[in-house]
This record gives C-alpha cells, sequence and structure tokens, in this order.
C-alpha cells in the first residue's frame, strides 16, 4: 500500500535497523523501544490488522511467530522469557495499521497489560 508507513520500511523506502529480512517478513527495531529489546515483525504484504486475515495469510502470520522465537532466542531471551503483542484498532492501542508483531524481552513484564 503506498501510504503505509511500514510498506515504505519493508520496500527500503523509509529507513530502519532491519534485524531480520526474507521474502515474506521483515523484522526491525521499532523507534520508540519499550524494553531492553524491542522489534517489530511484519509481513511483507499490507494487511491493515489482524480484523483482515484471511486464510491466504496463514502461512505468513506462522511466520512472524516463528521469526519471533528466533530473534529473541538469539538474543538470550528464550529460557528468561519475552513477550510478543499484536494490537488491534483504536482500542487495542493500534497506531500504524500494518499488522505487526511487537517482541520485547530483557526486563519484567506486567499482567494485565496496559
Ligand atoms: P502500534 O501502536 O501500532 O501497535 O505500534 C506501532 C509501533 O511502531 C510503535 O511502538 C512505534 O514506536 C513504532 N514506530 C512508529 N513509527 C516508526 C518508525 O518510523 N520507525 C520504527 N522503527 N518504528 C516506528
Ligand atoms: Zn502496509
Amino acid at each position: 500500500m503506498s501510504d503505509c508507513l511500514f510498506c515504505k520500511i519493508a520496500q527500503g523506502k523509509i529507513p530502519a535497523r532491519i534485524v531480520h529480512q526474507d521474502e515474506d517478513t521483515v523484522a526491525f527495531e521499532d523507534i520508540e523501544p519499550q524494553a531492553p529489546f524491542h522489534v517489530l515483525v511484519i509481513p511483507r504484504q499490507h494487511v491493515a490488522t489482524l480484523n483482515d486475515l484471511g486464510r491466504e495469510h496463514d502461512g505468513v502470520m506462522g511466520k512472524l511467530l516463528r521469526v519471533a522465537a528466533t530473534l529473541a532466542r538469539e538474543k538470550g531471551y528464550a529460557e528468561k522469557g519475552w513477550r510478543a503483542v499484536v494490537n488491534t484498532n483504536r482500542e487495542g492501542g493500534q497506531l500504524v495499521l500494518h499488522v505487526h508483531l511487537h517482541v520485547l524481552g530483557g526486563r519484567q513484564m506486567g499482567w494485565p497489560p496496559g
């Protein structure tokens, strides 16, 4: 989608600290980290929110989780623990309308989330 910030990051049109990319996904550091480790994993294909998922997205959504787990493991958080979050729409706290998995680690997480 031409006017989407995360599509532009995926296409390399806006710079980001990319930590992983493959044919389906891109992962990059969050510009305003909420934990010592905070990256966003996105599908290259534009999907606005989890509400917009169809069966055709099953594969890439699974891959987002596997990329997240790989990155968390590489950083040493697998055993200690880490968190994956997807905010959806306004009340869910979603500001960027391109599905993204927040991957956070390096501090004790609270529950319930704010
Ligand atoms: P949301 O609130 O939509 O779940 O999360 C959007 C996230 O994107 C926020 O954590 C915010 O800090 C991050 N973000 C917003 N703009 C940019 C940007 O231009 N570059 C990067 N790397 N992260 C961004
Ligand atoms: Zn997009």
